[in-house]
């Protein structure tokens, strides 16, 4: 029998069901897996642990099992972003702000994962609020990408990415506001979807820019994603206003439909010179396998690609400025010691609990959606963001998924754009114009590169490379479907890095 930590979510179910093993025995596998990776050395993929917790879980989990009453996915053991409440472990969101915080309730998409019968390991690493490219602005320590330890994973998801790719759990949640799904599944080499911004409620997410945030699945396979995703879909419409009334699809029907007459729209803006030759090596690569399965490629033009960037960092700052206006040292979190009065307490709060990345964001948003400047930054930004919509339902008349690369380059050395966050914000080219647009999006395994274009001191290591499927609105099950076919081609989502 293969190692537990080897196997996918679907191989883990079925032995489950099968009684090869119990949940409780999976469990504490786990767990202690990611005991040890929580030692020097580890990946720091993980912040927060409760065994007692997963274990209850377990063992209601195998109750269920031989009561022949069990869920879909019933015992198979998953980790949540630290960006999502629960109950039974703390939440920080990666801020000093929520160090120590407990909440009362668990997200939706949380409850709606366990009602399928998945047991919770713990908590994952993740930049402060999920405003990060390389899981670097976390308050509580970077994380390792497992295939370098001296790369990033990829942000804002990293803990997730990371967890998955070391193989520290077989599945975890993450939340894709401008990429954070997709960017570090594409650098840890494993399988992500954010789903049609409102197909999976965004209740007990603590959020950054409200009308982007989006959470989804992360998992090695894109089986293994369309398991999670069906279980987490769904109209969410007394707790998330912006919930979609559209109902829970099971995501696994159309996995093994025949490529034959896909149209793959290929979008000239996303292969130009800011492509390092590694990756687009990668992504032709995979688009070639892709034809061999009997799609065509057709070219398009995404011609405001450029525009995504200014664009989404006016508007999340913007939206961030007033979501975080919440921590105040009254309700919840960290409150400053040394104060005089109401206004200082405010001030000192905020200047102790917030990193300097949040800041950055608060202060843009908040000059964005100022008197005199709304008109020119914040107004303007929304009307392109339409036209980027706009686009791309041009660009659906002529073919029925659009593919490219997820990011311009492999994964970055840590610290390296320490001191040049905008860096970081145009590496975000590729994944924003989907987020803005609103429209599903994915990242799967296309290949390796090496890094050598964008470092001089670059690795001979393998970095991961992954392809990004868009699709129209609530067309999840296509992108799963062309995810699943090329996954059944090629081994890339398979590969383990050394030492996991
Ligand atoms: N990298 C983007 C940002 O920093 C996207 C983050 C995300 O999707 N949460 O805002």
């Amino acid at each position: 029998m293969t190692t537990l930590h080897d196997m996918t979510v679907a191989e883990l179910a079925a032995g489950l069901k099968a009684k090869q093993f119990s949940a409780t025995e999976a469990a504490q596998h786990f767990v202690a897996r990611a005991q040890a990776d929580m030692n020097p050395g580890g990946t720091g993929s993980f912040l927060a642990l409760n065994p007692e917790a997963t274990l209850a879980q377990a063992q209601a989990a195998d109750a269920r099992i031989a009561a022949g009453t069990a869920g879909a996915l019933d015992g198979v053991p998953l980790a949540h972003k630290d960006i999502f409440v629960t109950k039974d472990f703390p939440t920080t969101a990666g801020s000093h702000m929520l160090a120590g915080y407990r909440s009362p309730f668990d997200a939706t998409l949380v409850q709606r994962l366990a009602d399928a019968g998945m047991v919770t390991v713990g908590k994952l690493n993740c930049d402060e609020f999920a405003m990060g490219s390389g899981n670097e602005n976390s308050a509580f320590g970077t994380v390792k990408n497992p295939w370098d330890g001296s790369r990033v994973p990829g942000g804002s998801s990293g803990g997730s990415a990371a967890a998955i790719a070391a193989r520290l759990v077989p599945a975890a949640t993450g939340t894709d506001t401008g990429g954070s799904i997709r960017q570090p599944a594409s650098f840890c080499g494993v399988t992500g979807i954010k789903p049609t911004y409102g197909r999976a409620s965004r209740y007990g997410m603590i959020a950054f820019a409200s009308s982007l945030d989006q959470g989804g699945p992360m998992a090695r396979t894109a089986q293994d994603c369309a398991l999670l995703l069906s279980a987490m879909c769904g109209p969410d419409p007394d707790r998330d206003s912006t919930s979609l009334d559209v109902p829970a699809e099971d995501f696994t029907a159309s996995l093994n439909a025949d490529l034959k007459g896909l149209r793959i729209g290929i979008p000239k803006e996303f292969f130009g010179e800011g492509l390092a030759a590694d990756v687009r090596a990668a992504v032709d690569g995979a688009l070639a396998e892709l034809t061999r399965l009997g799609a065509t490629l057709v070219p398009i033009s995404l011609p405001r690609t450029e525009l995504s960037i200014p664009v989404y960092y006016i508007i999340a700052p913007a939206e961030a400025s007033s979501n975080l206006s919440r921590f105040d040292g009254v309700k919840f979190g960290h409150r400053a010691k040394d104060f005089t009065d109401l206004e200082s307490m405010y001030k000192q709060t905020r200047a102790e609990g917030f990193g300097a990345e949040v800041k950055r964001r608060i202060m843009t948003g908040t000059y964005v959606l100022s008197h005199g400047y709304y008109d020119a930054y914040y107004l303007q930004a929304q009307k392109i963001r339409r036209m980027i919509a706009d686009d791309f339902q041009q660009a659906f008349q002529q073919c029925d998924v659009i593919a490219g690369p997820v990011a311009p380059k492999v994964a970055w050395k840590l610290g390296e754009n320490a001191n040049d966050p905008v860096a970081d914000y145009l590496a975000d080219i590729f994944t924003l114009p989907a987020s803005l647009a609103g429209l599903p999006g994915m990242s799967v395994p296309a290949g390796f590169g090496n890094g050598m274009q964008d470092s001089e001191t670059g690795s001979a290591k393998p970095l991961p490379v992954g392809l990004q499927l868009i699709g129209n609105y609530f067309k999840e099950a296509q992108l799963l479907n062309v995810a699943h076919r090329l996954q059944q081609a090629t081994d890339f989502h398979l590969r383990k890095p050394s030492g996991a």
